[in-house]
């Protein structure tokens, strides 16, 4: 029998036995505040679903209205015949809602950043980047082959010696952060990121995939929470978190959609975002722009939370936002209260190294508008008789 594949068992006992091997969970049920896993009913504090959106009717009832009109598949990428006037309207309307100049769509977060980075910088540019971007921000600037410099995390005068450091070294440069970091639940300055990236002529890209629909007025990202329409280069967002649905966008000045369009290899070779996910999430902007009710709730839900979590006496870490991370500091510990958490009926994710630095393990609370009081009371419940069991609380 031939060996040439017996790295990866080796490989995957490595992960098992340092802790690291994904088991996936399976839901049986939609996304909403309470799930169906393996079987067992359980409250979910464990997705992006923020606004409920994931299950909406009116989103479920545009998506079959679309595909009655439309069908399902785009049959092409977007710049050979997979462009249908539903993704020009959705564009239109992202454009209209973060109040920029243009936006265009992409697949997901993950090729929306795989696609925008590349079109920006190249060899012999310098991204500046946050120490803590996402997954998919260092592979984008990786593909760039720009030289990636990291400055501290969501830290203004950390980026501006670093910037200093290697003044002239670089043709182009471009700043790029998260906007909500979603392990911590905390979010940069980015007033004093524009300046920074202004006085040096920098261009400056947020990724809000964990702030929109959850920051600035009704939902309209951290751009707006920060009241920099315009002033921020570019803004990479995602449909599959607060908007309930799949696929990507980029906002922001139009000369770089228009670039995007012509340079953007996941637009330019990758199929386009199907008609249900179009229709969807026009349905969930929508939703956003009507009334601020499902944002206040998302918000008003994680302000009774995390003040009860406190009381008891836990430890909520740097969070501005809905994103609750309990610190639980031993990553053991962690796994081990999730588990009892899940046997109590609440669903709450454990993150340990290499997610999270060593030392630093914490359950993380992702707080939805779906929540009843009753369903936070009886979360909160569970945490105060796991935390007693683990001593973690007195
Ligand atoms: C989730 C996330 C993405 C990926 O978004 P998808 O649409 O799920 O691919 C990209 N960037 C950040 C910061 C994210 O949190």
């Amino acid at each position: 029998m031939s060996t040439k594949l017996n790295w990866i068992d080796e490989e995957l006992e490595n992960l098992k036995d340092s802790g690291l091997y994904n088991k996936i969970r399976t839901l049986g049920s939609p996304q909403g505040a309470w799930l169906v896993v393996d079987g067992k009913r359980v409250l979910n504090f464990c997705s992006n679903n923020y606004l409920g959106l994931a299950n909406h009717p009116h989103l479920v009832q545009a998506a079959k209205e679309a595909m009655d009109k439309f069908g399902v598949g785009p049959g092409a990428v977007r710049t050979i015949a997979g462009t249908m006037d539903i993704h020009l309207e959705l564009e239109k309307r992202m454009a209209k809602f973060k109040r920029v100049e243009d936006a265009i769509t992409f697949q997901s977060g993950f090729t929306a950043n795989l696609g925008t980075i590349p079109a920006l910088v190249g060899k012999g540019d310098m991204i500046f980047s946050d120490e803590l971007n996402h997954a998919s921000i260092i592979d984008g600037s990786r593909l760039s082959g720009a030289t990636i410099t990291r400055y501290e995390h969501a830290n203004p005068s950390s980026l501006e010696t670093v910037i200093r450091q290697n003044e002239g070294n670089y043709r182009r440069g471009l700043v790029i952060t998260d906007g909500v970091f979603s392990m911590d639940g905390d979010f940069p300055p980015l007033d004093k990121l524009v300046q920074i990236a202004k006085d040096h002529n920098l261009m400056l890209m947020v990724d809000d995939a964990h702030g929109e629909g959850v920051l600035g007025e009704g939902g309209r990202g951290i751009v707006d929470h920060f009241k920099l329409h315009n002033q921020v280069d570019v803004e990479v967002g995602t449909f599959s978190k607060a908007f309930g649905v799949m696929g990507g966008v980029v906002a922001g000045n139009a000369k770089i959609i228009e670039w995007l369009r012509q340079r953007g290899r996941p637009f330019l070779f990758s199929s386009a975002v199907t008609v249900p996910d179009v229709a969807a999430t026009i349905a969930s902007v929508d939703l956003l722009e009507e009334s601020t009710e499902l944002v206040d709730k998302l918000w008003s839900n994680a302000d009774i939370f995390k003040n009860e979590m406190k009381k008891l006496g836990f430890d909520t870490g740097k969070t501005m936002t809905p994103i609750t991370p309990v610190m639980l500091g031993d990553a053991k510990l962690a796994r081990e209260f999730s588990r009892r958490l899940y046997e109590e009926g609440v669903f709450a994710m454990a993150l340990g190294f290499p997610t999270v630095p060593r030392g630093l393990a914490r359950i993380r609370v992702m707080i939805s508008a779906t929540h009843s009081e009753d369903d936070l009371d009886q979360s909160l419940k569970a945490f105060a008789k796991v935390g007693k069991e683990f001593n973690v609380i007195s």
